[in-house]
């Protein structure tokens, strides 16, 4: 079964990404895939939060947002509404959850990491995107810091990246655009270390049922997403930073 814009059901998006997108950032990356687009930025800096100070160890938090135009109605910043909404909070602790996830927070010492995920264009899966990306920055920023002779080595334990997988009329199909996002059986964020290890799964079945048989299925399906992921993270982290 063909999608809407030609791609195969275990086909990514067209990926691609621009470390060092953001000079004023300690590190940072554009995550494009496919009409989604999300500016990723990590900015390191001295000390912890005070709950956390005196036991030498980092810390790494992260913010997201979309910005007005992002979508195809106009979204309302918060800031104009006077609360965030439960979906930006939702999405910056899953980011901030998957990247803490394979940080080495003794090596990293009392520094603060704030990764922040802006959407440009939201067209699904900008979650995920903003997972793939903030790693790329985290890491550039990370190497900065060893660069300038603060970190003996980058202290990361893996790669992480994230891809939507869902049931789409009965079809398992990998990495979501919004108009199969928005008619999904089954639609389900998979947040996969490097080397296989599963950080975080998020399904939800709003119509039919999941059998565990296709929960299999869209694991593998996401794995091999993933996979390709890391390859392209890989590349933007070995291109030189412009
Ligand atoms: N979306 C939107 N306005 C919103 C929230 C979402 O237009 O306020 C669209 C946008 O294209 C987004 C998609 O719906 O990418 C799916 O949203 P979801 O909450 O599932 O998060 P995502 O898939 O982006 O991680």
């Amino acid at each position: 079964m063909s999608r809407n814009d030609g791609r195969e059901p275990n086909e990514l998006r067209p990926t691609a990404m621009t470390p060092g997108f953001m000079r004023t950032a300690t590190g940072s990356a554009l995550i494009e895939q496919g009409g989604t687009r999300v500016i990723c930025t990590a900015s390191a800096q001295e000390g912890v939060p005070r709950w956390m100070t005196g036991k030498g160890r980092g810390w790494v938090t992260a913010e997201y947002g979309m910005l007005p135009a992002s979508t195809g109605d106009r979204k309302q910043r918060d800031v104009s509404k006077g609360r965030p909404d439960g979906r930006t909070v939702e999405i910056q602790r899953l980011i901030g959850r998957a990247l803490r996830g394979v940080v080495d927070f003794q090596a990293l010492g009392e520094r603060t990491v704030y990764l922040d995920c802006d959407v440009l264009e939201a067209d699904g899966g900008t979650r995920c995107a903003s997972i793939t990306g903030a790693y790329v920055a985290l890491h550039l920023a990370l190497q900065k810091l060893v660069d300038d002779g603060a970190l003996e080595s980058v202290p990361l334990n893996e790669a992480v990246a994230a891809v939507s997988v869902g049931m789409v009329d009965g079809t398992p199909m990998l990495d979501l655009d919004y108009s199969e996002d928005s008619t999904a059986e089954v639609d389900m964020n998979v947040v996969m270390t490097g080397d296989g290890g599963l950080v975080e799964v998020q399904a939800t079945a709003e119509r039919t049922p999941l059998t565990r048989a296709s929960l299999d299925d869209l694991l593998a399906l996401a794995a091999a997403g993933i996979e390709r992921l890391r390859d392209a993270q890989q590349a933007a982290l070995a291109a030189p930073v412009a």
